[in-house]
């Protein structure tokens, strides 16, 4: 720390993403990426880019990929913004549109990057208690005052889902702040949001390329809201920098959006695997949390979680353990493809 940095900046914890080992051998279970790869129609259409047109910049509103977007989810571009992955149309976000005046709410296990946007924004945290079966409680963010409410849906690291209509339900009672719903990981069995962004002004809804659409090294995430919403989040682009998305991203995800039988094709097979990893994990006496996403969260009753992953570790497994009170006894654990959950599971039943 030197002398020379802001009170800001001395303040920050930044957030810690999940290790990326490079051994090719590994089976990577801890970062929640898609097994399968991209659309062959995106890598075609980001070769096709990496050409002569890099000479050129990006269009600044990347037009073609809100189109497509909008067109995907019966919206207009007038309410789509995008960004570098979810986390900087998150980061815009709280810039944008969470108030200062009273705490941003989120639930106390979820995404680790909002306390950190808190102290990056000088947000008031107000951290709101899972329930006792880990899972979310609407009624214990309704009739709080507040500058905002944020959570994932399905919420993460724990996987589960409130239905479309308990956010509904709250934003019928939450009118005077934004709600910010984190869909990063709704393909996998949850009702997007994005549905309720007509009838509700302050809903702001972000989903990414990086899981169901096995686009994490391209870095795409996207924002749906009323068009106020979304011209606040240009406020904030335009005043960081002028071209959000390089040009193989555009190209990249534009064609991503365009392949809907292959991402519908990956999204099923990661979803049977979950129900195949879950009822094999079960047999092997794990209490695993219902998962509407692309992971699971599951506890050993006589096992010390960290201590188990770090025998799946020698054995070149690799699964995430959380040093959260809680939570600490729980490993969560990306679906891999049927091969790796076999590797996985074969592992575990020579350590248990
Ligand atoms: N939200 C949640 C809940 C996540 O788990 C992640 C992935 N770590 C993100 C957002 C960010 O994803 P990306 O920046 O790759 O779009």
């Amino acid at each position: 720390m030197s002398r020379f940095w802001s009170d800001v900046v001395r303040g920050l914890t930044p957030y810690v993403p999940g290790e990326q080992p490079k051994l090719a051998n590994l089976v990577k279970l801890n970062t929640n990426e898609n097994p399968y790869g991209p659309s062959p129609r995106a890598l075609e259409a980001i070769a096709a880019e990496a050409g002569d047109s890099l000479r050129l910049y990006p269009d600044p509103n990347a037009d073609r990929l809100k189109a497509a977007i909008a067109v995907h989810h019966g919206i207009t571009p007038a309410q789509v913004f995008v960004g570098n992955g979810s986390d900087e149309v998150l980061a815009h976000a709280f810039m944008a549109l969470l108030k200062h005046d009273a705490p941003l709410l989120f639930p106390d296990i979820s995404y680790s990057f909002y306390p950190v946007y808190c102290g990056l924004y000088g947000i008031e945290p107000g951290i709101v208690p899972l329930d006792d079966h880990f899972r979310i409680r609407i009624d214990d963010y309704i009739g709080r005052a507040n500058g905002g409410i944020i959570f994932p849906n399905p919420n993460a690291p724990t996987g589960s889902l409130l239905p479309l209509s308990e956010i509904e339900r709250l934003l019928e009672h939450n009118t005077n702040s934004v709600v910010v719903v984190d869909e990063a990981y709704v393909d996998f069995g949850g009702e997007s949001a994005i549905s309720l962004i007509d009838r509700f002004p302050n809903l702001l809804v972000v989903q990414t390329l990086s899981k169901s659409r096995s686009l994490a090294g391209l870095r795409v995430g996207f924002a749906a809201g009323h068009p106020d919403l979304i011209e606040a989040l240009e406020r904030v682009k335009n005043s960081f920098n002028s071209y959000p998305l390089d040009r193989l991203a555009i190209a990249g995800a534009v064609a991503a959006f365009e392949d809907d039988a292959y991402f519908r094709a990956c999204c099923d097979k990661v979803v049977a695997s979950r129900t195949r990893l879950v009822g094999a994990l079960a047999g092997l006496g794990f209490e695993v949390l219902p998962s509407a996403a692309n992971f699971i969260f599951a506890r050993h009753p006589q096992r010390d979680a960290a201590q188990l992953a770090a025998q799946l570790r020698e054995r070149s497994i690799i699964v995430r353990h959380f040093r959260q009170p809680r939570i600490e006894q729980f490993l969560r654990i990306t679906i891999g493809t049927d091969a790796q959950c076999d590797t996985l599971l074969q592992a575990l039943a020579e350590i248990l």
